[in-house]
């Protein structure tokens, strides 16, 4: 059986291996044995589900809470030459019952459905007519009320299925279960422990990085522009620093849209719209955004502001990088924005203990900012995760190349600075102030008269800017807010001025350049304009006709035969039919052009 599952790996999906843990889960199904699946967010849950569909006897039903992910799938089965359907609210009741019978002519391999179709008797007693190959619990950790996202429907889905004299073997899937949540998915789909396989929440490709005591509005100038065609999405906390965000980002000349609640359902659909047709390249939203999104080329996620907790992080940052290829998970950090998420915990509702409770997690997201240690393991850490790891090798923490400094005395002229100017001017004039500039403002306000002017003579403004900001960063200084940010000293200068603690900063040497891939660019946009237009004619999101990954194998390996073709990863013979001359095509003149 398994040699069969390969098989279908190659013919219909293009893939020549399997991921971990995916032969496992198929061989439970095979073997019509319940299982569950735990793998991280684009580990290819979906694989897992669609192999055994296509090899048993039968239509598959796959039930996902998430409404707006249900077409993808289904347009991506569809153009893998798997015949698919999918039966939700968004369709007319017509629609609906049409579909409903060709399911039980066995017209579909896959049916996909929302856990609320189970409520309905009819739905039920059609699903008794249909030969059924399995059942798959999408986001299976949906069904526990341990879960973060427990949903009551989904639950009672469970006891509708004893209606079925026909119930198939059962499949769960999902990324995030802790021990409690897996112990009651378990117990609610009747899967022993041996069919139960957790592949751990590592995600190899994600490169965190944590940026500190830099202007964020300079990084994501200068992130963008050495990636201007690569999609992105930066969250930030508030709907004004949003619409901030997006005005100066479309000033910039970049591809920008913008999603929050304040916005009309219609925008919001028509920005994630864009984002997924890859029209825009950039999404400024909420961490609302991206829900029910699967995209899978976004190739960095930036947190603007901290998030309120780890695991929300790991969250919206694992948006990135679906398709396995390298992608950011960059998170900018200044103190400031601890005292926003510690003013939204007061202001909330919750009990007084569960308010304790946030302020521990708030506290374990500030320490992975302040941590020097691998960033991927400080997280598998706190998700105890079940296996071990080394240091990634990549994030930040692993690769700083820069050198420690010590930066005790420089810090001590800046605070006593900032006291001499009575806290009531903002880090430019401060850095002016040090620096011993000759501004007309300096003259005006006599503070070339203090004792701490031009102390700093032999630094460059700029640099003790940076300076400034990482002192705020490690709350050394803080930030009025008022019109003008302010800066003042806090609790903590005091020791550095006193002498009874050291400041050490990471000095970098020179921005790392952004390490290119290996493949011609323009040959890249060449066939990114091709997938483009076909997308658009097929009216499917770009990735469902090839993935980013597949579009740089191509420009590697540049097949010229359907052969060599069929060899690249994420081609597989329908996906040649379809597409595979245009892509030869652009290949060939590609050779002729550059050669
Ligand atoms: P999940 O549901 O676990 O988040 P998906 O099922 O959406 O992840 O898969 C994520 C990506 O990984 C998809 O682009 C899919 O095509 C790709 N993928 C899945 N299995 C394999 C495999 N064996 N080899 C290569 N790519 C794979
Ligand atoms: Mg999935
Ligand atoms: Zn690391």
């Amino acid at each position: 059986m398994m040699k069969n599952a390969h098989r279908v790996l190659e013919q219909y999906f293009g893939f020549s291996s399997f991921r971990f843990g995916q032969e496992p889960l198929i061989g439970h199904a095979l073997d019509k044995k319940n299982a569950l699946g735990i793998m991280p967010t684009g580990g290819g849950k979906s694989l897992c589900y669609q192999i055994p569909g296509l090899l048993l006897d039968g239509t598959a039903v796959i039930i996902s809470p998430l409404i707006s992910l249900m077409k993808d799938q289904v347009d991506s089965l569809n153009s893998h030459g798997i015949a698919s359907t999918y039966i939700n609210s968004s369709l007319s009741y017509e629609e609906q019952s049409q579909r409903m019978f060709d399911v039980q002519r066995g017209r579909y391999q896959f049916v996909y459905v929302a856990p609320e179709r189970f409520d309905s008797e009819g739905f039920i007693s059609s699903l008794r007519r249909t030969k059924l190959s399995l059942i798959a619990f999408d986001e299976a950790h949906c069904i526990s009320q341990w879960g973060h996202d427990f949903r009551p429907s989904y639950r009672s889905v469970v006891g509708q299925l004893q209606k079925l004299g026909n119930l198939p073997v059962v499949m769960g899937l999902t990324a995030t279960a802790t021990e409690e949540v897996t112990k009651d998915i378990q117990h609610l789909l009747s899967i022993e422990d041996d069919h139960v396989v957790n592949t751990g929440f590592s995600r190899d490709n994600l490169n965190f990085q944590i940026v500190k005591g830099k202007e964020k509005h300079d990084f994501i100038q200068d992130y963008i522009k050495t990636r201007p065609k690569e999609s992105g999405i930066i969250y930030a906390a508030t709907r004004k620093d949003i619409d901030r965000l997006h005005q100066w980002l479309s000033r910039e000349g970049v591809k920008v849209a913008k999603y929050h609640a304040g916005l009309s359902e219609q925008e919001r659909k028509s920005a994630q719209n864009q984002f997924i047709k890859d029209e825009v390249t950039v999404m400024v939203a909420t961490n609302a955004f991206g829900m029910g999104i699967d995209k899978s080329n976004v190739r960095y996620v930036i947190h603007y502001a901290l998030p309120m907790n780890i695991e929300s992080y790991y969250q919206e940052a694992g948006r990135a990088g679906r398709d396995g290829e390298r992608s950011d998970c960059i998170l900018l950090f200044s103190a400031r924005d601890i005292q926003l998420q510690k003013f939204l915990i007061e202001q909330s509702l919750m009990e007084e203990e569960k308010k304790t409770e946030e302020y521990q997690k708030l506290q374990q997201m500030v320490n992975y900012c302040h941590t020097d240690k691998c960033l991927q393991e400080y997280m598998l850490t706190y998700f105890k995760d079940p296996f071990r790891h080394e240091p990634c090798g990549m994030c930040s923490n692993c690769l700083h190349t820069g050198e420690i400094k010590d930066i005790t005395r420089e810090s001590q002229i800046i605070l006593s600075c900032v006291k001499r100017m009575n806290e009531r001017y903002g880090s430019g004039m401060v850095a002016k102030v040090v620096k011993g500039s000759k501004s007309q403002k300096v003259m005006e306000t006599r503070f070339h008269k203090l004792s701490t002017y031009g102390l700093l003579s032999d630094l460059k403004e700029k640099d003790i800017m940076q300076m400034i900001q990482f002192l705020v960063a490690e709350g050394y200084l803080a930030v009025e807010d008022g019109k003008f940010p302010l800066l003042r000293l806090t609790q903590e200068s005091l020791a550095i001025l006193k002498g009874e603690e050291t400041v050490q900063m990471i000095i970098e040497n020179a921005s790392k350049a952004h390490q290119e891939l290996d493949v011609n660019e323009d040959l890249f946009e060449n066939l990114r304009m091709l997938r483009k237009r076909l997308a658009e004619e097929h009216k499917i999101p770009p990735y469902v006709v090839f993935s980013d990954a597949t579009l740089k194998e191509l420009c590697q390996a540049k097949p010229k035969t359907k052969s060599e073709m069929l060899q690249v990863k994420g081609v597989g013979e329908k996906k040649f039919e379809q597409y595979g001359v245009l892509f030869l095509e652009a290949l060939q003149e590609e050779t002729h052009q550059y050669s």
